[in-house]
């Protein structure tokens, strides 16, 4: 456990537990206890009114190692595909081309999940859709009327969709709104990117089941899941600003753009949230009863 709380200095005023991102410290009892939900960020310190502070670092969480955190999930989720990642900059990372065509944010996280993708710093600039200003990265540079062109082929009326243009942007109301609009986004694989802010991946019932299971274990906060806008909107948003976990079925353009089978849904987490999972994996009744059966 990175983050302790040592009792004899402890007044449990639950100052540390209202503040901290990922729900991690938990009432049991009398008790305040952080969870393996810690992310080791330290903002539970400024917020303990003790001196000394009654919380604070244990051990350093050493285990934000992008390619074992994919390793340990794949083996432990028996997941199929890849997982994507994305990691938001306002300039492109050294070494990490710009995505040099016209593409969409879906698409290159359907690479990904195929296993073809490497990163690629995605900006408004190359994105064939709205989806940009959804995911954080700037508006879309077509003109309006063309825009609304698109719009009125393919998603609005009478067998596409949505009825009208007035009900379509009504789902965006339920998302938060990005703080800032940043330059752009790292999508890569995950093995591929350093300390991203969010993954995504696919997920078929089960897997939902085991995760929905594993990240509540200590804390009992419950998993999110969305349909009925867009694939960006309904995965983007809400984990990287709340900081949660959400599950998506996707739009009818994202399910194709991201090839999802008819089984599968969308998993997006946020990354500092994935080493308290993956531990979690190992202490749930799933977990139990696999070991009981082998
Ligand atoms: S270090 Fe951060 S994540 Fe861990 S308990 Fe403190 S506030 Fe929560
Ligand atoms: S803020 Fe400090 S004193 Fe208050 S419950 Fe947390 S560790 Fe205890």
């Amino acid at each position: 456990m990175p983050y302790t709380i040592e009792e004899s200095l402890c007044v449990h005023c639950g100052s540390c537990a209202s503040n901290c991102p990922n729900r991690a410290i938990v009432r049991r009892g009398a008790e305040y206890l952080v969870t393996t939900m810690c992310g080791d960020c330290g903002n539970c310190i400024q917020f303990c009114p003790m001196e000394p502070k009654a919380i604070g670092k244990g051990k350093t969480r050493a285990d934000f190692d992008n390619k074992k955190i994919a390793k340990a999930l794949k083996e432990k989720l028996s997941l199929q595909k890849g997982i994507a990642a994305m990691k938001y900059a306002d300039n492109p990372p050294e070494g990490v081309p710009e995505e040099d065509g016209i593409n969409f944010w879906c698409h290159i996280c359907g690479d990904m999940f195929e296993g073809t993708g490497s990163p690629v710093f995605f900006t408004a600039k190359m994105s064939n859709c709205g989806g940009s200003s959804l995911i954080g990265i700037g508006a879309r540079g077509t003109d309006k009327e063309q825009f609304c062109t698109v719009i009125d082929a393919f998603v609005i009326g009478e067998g596409k969709s949505y009825a009208s243009v007035d009900v379509w942007p009504a789902g965006k109301s339920f998302f938060p709104r990005f703080p800032k609009v940043y330059g752009g986004v790292v999508i890569g694989p995950l093995e591929q990117v350093k300390m991203p802010d969010i993954i995504l991946f696919p997920i078929n019932a089960h897997q939902l089941s085991l995760i929905s299971t594993a990240y509540p274990f200590d804390t009992g906060d419950i998993i999110r899941g969305y349909g009925g806008t867009s694939q960006c909107t309904m995965t983007v948003a809400a984990p990287l600003i709340e900081n949660r976990p959400v599950f998506a079925s996707g739009d009818h353009g994202g399910r194709s753009h991201v090839r999802l089978t008819d089984a599968e849904l969308v998993m997006s987490f946020p990354y500092k949230l994935v080493p308290g999972l993956i531990k979690n994996l190992d202490r749930t009744i799933y977990a139990h009863e696999a070991a009981e059966g082998a």
